[in-house]
């Protein structure tokens, strides 16, 4: 791990059980016989190591409050890029209350929690502070809804770089006036590109000028091609397919592709995709949360041993819980099978590369 992780500033340990607290205590959580009595337990060490100390614990957690949610890390963590957020604003389910975080199989990391900000507002300073926590330097954002977006872009200029979302349907935007938002240097991405929930394909004849336009002004481009998506009627798992955007490298070999989520869980096709084409990259994002992280892990280490991990990039896909920015950062450094430079490549390296960013212009978070 290249990345500190301690006892938070509220006394949490944000390390995980097995580790070493900053006392000097190793803290192992044993089954207790029925009735609390445990004849092997012979010493005050022990006594305070298996009774004690959970209890200090649980009272120093019960006494943080909601500002000590997310402990501060002791030591400065290496900066991080997230190239995929999105600027969507709070929506609410029918009767009013906050939508849980969506997780297949009900992932333990998850929770099926909703997130504790729940207002547009407070999605905006919960993604900050979480950038802050976690020394997220700059944000790829993207949304429906423009208003939302300059929202995001106006409330922290020196954190967000804009994505423009398309889905090429009908309401999509003019040729024109997309050009004049890149132009205007207000947007710098393409994408998210949702055509897949409007049953479309990636090479479908509507995108055309769209990818036409990102080559010719040299725009990277983010496109939702993997085998899932948010359950709506027109959502098509095939059209997820990696090789469907062969035709459209063919057609733009110029064309600056970022792909959501490494195209899970189609493994063997990403990896044709990007070998063939080394001017593809991908993100992890949403598979950092919303499957288990076993299965995450299974799939970044296939994409690593055939040696991808110079086109991966870290994202988080943050929608409306800017818990999953936690989540996605720690599925990253828990994958013990990556070297430190892999995992720096990962969070990092391959985001400077690939937006051709200047890494001494980006803010350092105070
Ligand atoms: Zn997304």
């Amino acid at each position: 791990m290249d990345r500190g992780s301690s006892v938070g500033s509220c006394g949490i340990p944000t390390s995980r059980p097995s580790d070493r607290d900053t006392l000097g205590f190793r803290i192992e959580y044993k089954r207790e016989p029925l009735g609390g009595f445990d004849p092997t337990r012979t010493t005050t060490a022990d006594r305070f190591r298996e009774e004690i100390m959970p209890t200090l614990l649980l009272i120093a957690f019960l006494r943080a409050g909601p500002g000590c949610l997310f402990a501060q890390r002791s030591a400065a963590p290496s900066p991080i890029i997230d190239v995929h957020l999105h600027a969507v604003g709070m929506f609410y389910r029918p009767d009013g209350t906050p939508p849980p975080r969506v997780c297949i199989n009900q992932v333990p990391e998850c929770g099926n929690k909703p997130s504790a900000f729940t207002t547009d507002d407070a999605l905006l300073q919960g993604t900050l502070t979480l950038m802050q926590r976690y020394n997220i330097v700059l944000g790829v954002v993207s949304g429906e809804d423009s208003v939302k977006v300059a929202r995001w872009l106006d409330g922290a200029p020196h954190r967000f770089v804009g994505g423009w979302m398309l889905d090429g349907g009908r309401s999509s935007p003019q040729v024109a006036r997309l050009r004049r938002a890149f132009d205007s240097g207000r947007y710098s991405v393409l994408g998210e590109i949702t055509s897949q929930y409007d049953s479309r394909a990636p090479d479908d004849p509507a995108l055309e000028p769209y990818f036409a336009l990102a080559e010719e002004l040299d725009v990277p481009v983010l496109i939702h091609t993997l085998g899932f998506g948010a359950p709506i009627p027109k959502f098509r798992s095939a059209l997820g397919h990696p090789l469907m955007l062969e035709p459209v490298i063919k057609r733009h070999p110029r064309l600056r592709l970022y792909v959501e989520n490494a195209g899970y869980p189609f493994a063997d096709e990403m990896t044709a995709l990007m070998i063939q084409y080394p001017q593809v990259y991908a993100d992890v994002s949403t598979i950092t949360w919303i499957i288990p992280r076993e299965a995450f892990h299974d799939y970044l280490r296939t994409l690593v041993r055939a040696g991808l991990s110079r086109r991966l990039m870290f994202g988080s896909d943050q929608i409306i819980w800017p818990e999953t920015i936690e989540t996605a950062v720690e599925s990253v450094e828990t994958a013990e099978f990556l070297t430190a430079e892999q995992r720096r490549d990962i969070f990092f390296n391959n985001a400077v590369r690939f937006f051709r960013l200047n890494p001494d212009t980006l803010k350092a978070w105070e």
